[in-house]
């Protein structure tokens, strides 16, 4: 057995660098720029420290075009390199500087850090430029300024440069494919996108971009509404304003800073591209945010920051990170505490957002289970008192653990039934809420949900007055209704029974089995449609209501007429609770014509 040491050619290196390391091209402007903040930051610490000699000259950052010569040339006036140190930093591939000079400086650059970590940055310049040169002149006393040029081989040359003043030049002879760089709109662009947050003034050909502090830096309590709708108005110039958000500071167990806005809900579905900006120590990073954040959370907006998400490379990198995931749990614990103490301080507010929040609050429910747990006492419901409850208050108040549930608001006369008998509905008002029923009553395991139209509720039937006596044929008058309004619906889709409900006014209920519904209900979501002869239904018809009990008198006397109006009753009942299909409309009318032509017949 022998042990050897895997060799690593640099030659191998940058095509991988070039291929794989970075999503995108773009980011190579980034990359740059940050180093330069970078320079620019090591020599603050260094004059703190009295290691460097003070000056007022402010520290910038200078992109400058040459479309001529092709050349893009990223500027600082900041350490700058010597030679011993072009060939420690550049010429050796991952070595990081940074990463050496944290080490150094450990307690000058714990609060404000360095940008660079990995030592690759400089080296995604070659995946647009055919050949990179430095001229750059170290804040040394008797530094000699230096010229490094490479085109991505692993030859370089080294020798003596012309910069005389302190700071770095990187010059990027582009390729042939990377020419449109050279554009103005383009880096602009570019430079809007990924560094409206660096530390250092930064001009492009001589205009600033108009880069600044992030607000989310600033301690919390010395921020107004107005800092924060105007840090919104950065992010997203074309948005509403947002609703509330929830400035986010934490140091452990990583380090991460940011403003999440809830957005109106109108905006949330649009342009899911501008949703949460991810940035590493002011460096945007990705607005992917599906790619570390679970789904519902990408319902929101705003900009998170932390140095402990790797700055660079693709996005299924990010997918495996252990603090990225992380990520994602805190902010989720986080918007839920925050809808937690808005409920708690202030519930009138929390209803009045309800409407913008609710898509957020539903899906995170579903998808995230420790989130569900956290939020599951604040989801409110619009009950039959046009209050706003939750459910633990509607089980308070109810007399048995059963959740009775309604899709319409309008007080269908169904509804009517539950109410006389002072049972409280809540109400549903989206797609998402026939999902959102299921898993609650999956995790509340012993408070079944029951929708008005769907069984017969033992409290709505008035057992004293049911019609039960045997005639000499055995039936009862119940069961000959039945019969009767069977016979002349005539539909082997539909159980009929007779029954003595509480409420006369009512001449009959459509119902449909609650598992039925809801596979009906997500069909309809799914696909679009559900095939109504699939599910059987069951006409209540209640033998206390004067009109069933009419149109069943007449059955011998005006056999027409009574037919017409067992029809009717079924038809009224099914346009009542909405399970009429359109299409169905005209016949409904012309049968209706016939009725009323028969009746007006029998009074003249
Ligand atoms: P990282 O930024 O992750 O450290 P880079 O490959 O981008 O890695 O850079 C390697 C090192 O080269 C840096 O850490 C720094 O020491 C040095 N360097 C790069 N750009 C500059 C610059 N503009 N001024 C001074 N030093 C620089």
């Amino acid at each position: 057995m022998r042990q050897n040491t895997l060799s690593i050619h640099s030659e191998n290196i940058l095509p991988i660098i070039k291929k794989w390391l970075y999503s995108s091209h773009d980011i190579f402007l980034r990359e740059l720029v940050a180093n330069a903040c970078d320079a620019n930051k090591k020599l603050r610490v260094l004059r703190d420290c009295g290691q460097a000699a003070a000056d007022d000259e402010p520290f910038e950052i200078q992109i400058q075009v040459d479309p001529e010569k092709k050349t893009v040339t990223i500027s600082d006036n900041g350490i700058g390199m010597t030679e011993e140190e072009v060939e420690k930093y550049i010429a050796q591939i991952a070595f990081s500087g940074a990463e050496e000079f944290l080490a150094k400086y450990k307690t000058q650059t714990e609060k404000d850090p360095m940008i660079g970590h990995f030592g690759l940055g400089f080296y995604s310049s070659y995946m647009v430029s055919a050949k990179v040169e430095l001229q750059t002149l170290s804040y040394k006393p008797d530094a000699k300024p230096v010229f490094w040029s490479c085109d991505g081989s692993t030859m370089y040359e080294i020798g003596e440069g012309t910069r005389t003043k302190r700071g770095t030049d990187v010059i990027l002879h582009l390729d042939e494919a990377s020419i449109d760089y050279l554009e103005d709109k383009k880096l602009r662009d570019l430079l809007d996108r990924y560094c409206l947050f660096m530390p250092d003034p930064i001009a492009l050909n001589g205009q600033s971009i108009g880069n600044e502090a992030p607000l989310w830096i600033k301690p919390p309590a010395d921020c107004t509404d107005e800092d924060y709708l105007s840090f919104y108005r950065k992010l997203y110039p074309e948005d509403h304003n947002p609703i509330f958000w929830i400035h986010l500071n934490v140091d452990y167990p990583f380090r991460l800073q940011g403003i999440l806005y809830f957005p109106k809900a109108q905006r949330q579905f649009d342009n899911m591209g501008s949703s949460i900006r991810l940035f590493c120590n002011r460096v945007f990073v990705s607005d992917h945010c599906r790619d570390f954040l679970p789904d519902f959370l990408t319902l929101m907006r705003g900009a998170i920051d932390s140095p402990d998400i790797p700055l660079n490379v693709s996005r299924s990198y990010l997918q495996i990170d252990h603090n990225v995931k992380q990520l994602g749990a805190h902010i989720s614990k986080k918007v839920s505490d925050r809808l937690n103490a808005l409920f708690k301080t202030d519930r009138e507010k929390y209803v009045t957002c309800w409407p913008e929040l609710e898509s957020l609050v539903k899906l995170g429910l579903l998808q995230d289970e420790k989130f569900y747990e956290k939020i599951k006492d604040v989801v409110i419901w619009k009950n039959s008192s046009s209050q706003w409850t939750t459910l633990p208050e509607y089980l308070d108040r109810a007399k048995e653990k059963k959740v009775h549930y309604s899709d319409q608001e309008k007080a269908a006369p169904i509804q009517k039934v539950f109410l006389d008998q002072g049972i409280e509905l809540i109400y549903t008002s989206s797609p998402i809420d026939v999902a959102v029923i299921s898993s609650i009553e999956h995790k509340m395991s012993d408070v079944p949900f029951q929708r008005v139209d769907s069984t017969l509720d033992p409290s709505l039937i008035d057992e004293s007055r049911e019609k039960s006596l045997l005639d000499a044929d055995g039936k009862s008058l119940a069961s000959r209704i039945a019969d009767y309004f069977r016979t002349n619906l005539m539909d082997a889709n539909l159980e009929i029974e007779a029954k003595s409900l509480a409420s006369d006014s009512l001449p009959g209920l459509v119902l449909l089995d609650e598992n039925m519904r809801r596979l009906r209900d997500y069909l309809v979501l799914t696909q679009g449609k559900a095939p109504n002869q699939q599910f059987k239904k069951t006409f209540v018809v209640n033998t206390n209501n004067k009109l069933v009990q009419a149109a069943y008198r007449l059955a011998d006397k005006h056999p027409q007429l009574s037919h017409d109006l067992t029809r009717q009753i079924y038809d009224l009942s099914r346009m009542a609770q909405k399970e009429m299909e359109p299409s169905e409309m005209e016949k409904v009318v012309a049968h209706n014509q016939q009725l009323l032509e028969q009746l007006t017949a029998l009074v003249q």
